[in-house]
C-alpha cells in the first residue's frame, strides 16, 4: 500500500503537512524514534523521516534507515479517514479502546477491593480496641494503636474515593458503537476543510504510534483508544453548536 500511495497519493498531499508523524513514527526494527528531516537537489526539497539509531550509531545498525515522508504521512492519514468510513476498522478501534478499559477496571477494582479488606480489618480492630480502655487507667498502648489505626483508615478512605472516582471516570470514556459512528461519519468529509494544523492535532488525538519496518515496507498504525472518545465528543458538541446556530 506504501509503494502505491508513494506512486500515485503522495503527490496530493506534498508539502501539505510539515511533520506530521513527528513524535509517533518509530523505527520497527530499532523500536526508537524516527526524526524529520530533508535534503535538496536544486530547486527541490526532499522530506523523510530517518531513524535516529541509524543517524546515530551509523546506517548499516538499522534495516530502516529513512523514509520518504509524504507516502507514510498519507497513509496513515487514509487510515484515520478509514475510523470514520469504514465500519470494521472502527470496531477493530473500539474493541482496542474496550479491552484497553476493562484491564484498567479490573487493576482499580482489583485495588479498591484489597483496601476495602484492609479498611474493613481495621475498624474490627478499633472497636475491639475501644472496648479495652479503662477509665484512669494507663492505657498509652491501646491509645497510641487507635491513633495509628485512625490514621491508617483516613488515608485509605481517601484513596478508595479517589479509586472509586478512577473507575467512573474510565467508564465516561466508553463510548457506544453506534454514537461513535454516527459521530465520525461526519469526520470524513469535513476533513479537506482542516488546515494542516488541525489535521495534525486530529492525528495526534487518534494515533499512538505509527511503525514502519524497513525491511518489508510495512506501517503499522496503533491508534489510542481515548481518542477517538475525545474526538466523537468533539464532532458531536460541534454539530450541536451547529444545529443552534
Ligand atoms: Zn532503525
Amino acid at each position: 500500500m506504501l509503494r502505491r500511495n508513494g506512486a500515485t497519493g503522495g503527490a496530493t498531499v506534498r508539502g501539505a503537512f510539515g511533520s506530521l508523524l513527528k513524535g509517533l513514527l518509530k523505527c520497527g526494527p530499532c523500536g526508537c524514534a524516527m526524526s524529520p528531516t530533508h535534503t535538496t537537489k536544486g530547486a527541490r526539497r526532499y522530506r523523510y523521516y530517518a531513524c535516529v539509531a541509524a543517524q546515530n550509531k551509523g546506517r548499516a545498525t538499522c534495516p530502516t534507515k529513512a523514509v520518504p515522508a509524504e507516502p507514510v504521512e498519507q497513509f496513515v492519514v487514509d487510515q484515520v479517514r478509514a475510523v470514520g468510513r469504514d465500519p470494521a476498522v472502527l470496531r477493530g478501534v473500539l474493541d482496542q479502546a474496550r479491552a484497553v478499559h476493562a484491564e484498567r477496571t479490573a487493576e482499580l477494582e482489583t485495588e479498591e477491593s484489597g483496601l476495602t479488606k484492609d479498611l474493613t480489618a481495621w475498624h474490627r480492630e478499633a472497636t475491639r480496641l475501644s472496648v479495652q480502655l479503662r477509665p484512669g487507667g494507663d492505657n498509652g498502648d491501646v491509645v497510641g494503636r487507635l491513633a495509628e489505626l485512625h490514621e491508617r483508615i483516613g488515608t485509605v478512605e481517601g484513596r478508595v474515593t479517589r479509586v472509586r472516582d478512577q473507575i467512573k471516570s474510565v467508564a465516561a470514556q466508553l463510548i457506544d458503537e453506534g454514537a461513535a459512528a454516527s459521530a465520525l461519519a461526519a469526520f470524513d468529509p469535513v476533513w479537506g476543510t482542516l488546515t494542516p494544523r488541525e489535521q495534525a492535532r486530529v492525528v495526534g488525538l487518534l494515533v499512538e504510534t505509527v511503525g514502519f519496518d524497513g525491511r518489508t515496507g510495512t506501517v503499522a498504525v496503533t491508534f489510542r483508544p481515548a481518542g477517538i472518545t475525545t474526538l466523537a465528543k468533539e464532532l458531536t458538541q460541534h454539530a450541536l453548536e451547529e444545529d443552534v446556530a
